[in-house]
């Protein structure tokens, strides 16, 4: 069966336009489909299930209404999509942002499950989020939200079901306050319906710095393919917080000179070097890389131009774009955040031969450890750091270097190559299971 002759558009059902996609801006939905139809030849017979993955399994829009501290209601838009389950419960972070849209959490679900899958971790993809500036709340209006919303998701999520997980401006604490309320909710305690947990929680060590760990482990595997001294080469990033500062850490320990970086608020650069371990503490301090006393200040747009071996784009999606992607001068670009590449800026870096290890491989450290974790909540015994240290880089090396050997064998792009080998794995599960009823 191909994908015409599938029921959504079969018989007496013309094929139908989703309502999320009616509209003149397709957003980061738009680009994922976009990447699924790149990977459409080389699916085999498995193709005939692709418009699986063009649909979100579930999608809940909920009301968040909080007291504020001033006396007064708001309201706010909260999210949780499960975009696939196919090969085990949905998994994915919750993130608090002012501009957050459906279209967006439906994507970063979508890319949930290739990123799922590319590890083989057994799980499906899922996403969540709440359309707030989360800096304009106190403390107790943050927590009222974040329980609230948890408890209006309540409904779809738990450890068999959905484990939510820290994203963009979300953390241990936020886990623990969303662990506590489905816990109060179900009546005993749940560890293992979110990952990112503090330790005290049933959190595991290493988490926090999971996803960063998982960008420098692929970058040096990257490296290596491409001939480019990680001790000697140059890099720059975007965002520093719990993705970008690891990364330059680990980066700058191995040798690697991080040259600028570029946050919400502006830009700095220190040709020989940035002195990572002060500027993670002025970050600490200050909650910006702004004003570091050992780097030059630049505008943020002459970010792009900066001369270096390794972009790290670790903040927000659609950073990378037609706009400036003629601009950059790296060699290789990892994407720390997820979906800061569009697919005409990845059409450009492939034209100038500069490397993209996409977000689905390069980030995946974050879920691969938040898999540990569930597993360490699960059985109730805790491994030490090494340990998951070890497994962490052996899963990230072993799916990096499958990835490289299929872009190599159907010379497609490496974000086409993780593609190809997570949705066959999805798709094969889809089959596998068939269609109820
Ligand atoms: N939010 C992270 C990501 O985008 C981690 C998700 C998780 O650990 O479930 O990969």
């Amino acid at each position: 069966m191909n994908s015409a002759s599938h029921p959504t558009s079969g018989g007496n059902f013309p094929a139908r336009i989703p309502s999320y996609l009616q509209s003149d801006n397709l957003g980061p939905w738009g680009i994922y489909l976009q990447q699924v139809d790149r990977v459409a030849p080389y699916l085999g017979h498995l193709a005939s299930w692709i418009e699986t993955l063009k649909h979100p399994k579930r999608a809940l829009i909920v009301d968040v209404p909080i007291h504020l501290d001033n006396g007064t209601i708001a309201h706010f838009e909260g999210y949780r999509v499960q975009h696939n389950t196919s090969r085990g419960p949905g998994k994915g972070g919750v993130r608090f942002h002012q501009d957050v849209t459906l279209s967006e959490v439906m994507a970063l679900a979508a890319w949930m499950s290739i990123k799922n899958a590319a590890v083989n971790v057994p799980y499906g993809g899922a996403k969540g989020g709440i359309r707030v500036d989360p800096k304009l709340l106190s403390k107790g209006e943050l927590e009222r939200m974040t329980r609230r919303y948890t408890s209006e998701i309540g409904i779809i999520i738990g450890p068999t079901k959905d484990i939510p997980a820290p994203d963009v401006n979300t953390n241990e604490q936020i886990m623990a306050w969303m662990m506590d309320t489905y816990s109060m909710n179900e009546g005993s305690t749940a560890t293992g319906v979110v990952t990112g947990k503090p330790i005290d929680l049933g959190g595991s060590l290493g988490r926090r710095e999971a996803t960063g760990r998982g960008v420098f482990t692929v970058g040096v595997e990257a490296a290596k393919h491409i001939g480019l001294d990680i001790d000697t080469c140059r890099v720059a990033i975007q965002g520093f917080g719990n993705v970008g500062g690891i990364a330059a850490k680990l980066f700058a320990q191995a040798g690697s000179r991080v040259v600028a970086v570029q946050d919400h608020a502006g830009a700095i650069y220190n040709g020989g070097g940035l002195d990572v371990p002060s500027l993670l503490n002025h970050v600490m301090v200050h909650g910006t890389v702004v004003g570091f006393p050992k780097a030059e200040p630049i505008e943020r747009e002459a970010f792009w131009d900066v001369e270096c071996d390794i972009l790290i784009p670790a903040a927000l999606d659609q950073q990378l774009t037609q706009a400036n992607a003629n601009r950059i001068r790296a060699r290789m670009v990892i994407e720390g955040a997820n979906g800061p590449t569009t697919p005409e800026a990845d059409d450009i870096f492939q034209e100038r031969n500069i490397l993209v290890v996409p977000d689905v491989i390069a980030n995946a450290g974050g879920v691969t450890v938040s898999y540990f974790e569930w597993v360490q909540d699960f059985s109730s015994f805790f491994w030490s750091e090494d340990e998951i240290n070890s497994r962490l880089v052996r899963i990230m090396q072993d799916a990096f270097s499958a990835i490289w050997q299929v872009a190599k064998e159907h010379q497609v792009t490496l974000r086409t190559a993780t593609f190809i080998v997570a949705c066959k794995r999805i798709l094969h599960a889809r089959e596998l299971r068939g269609l109820y009823p």
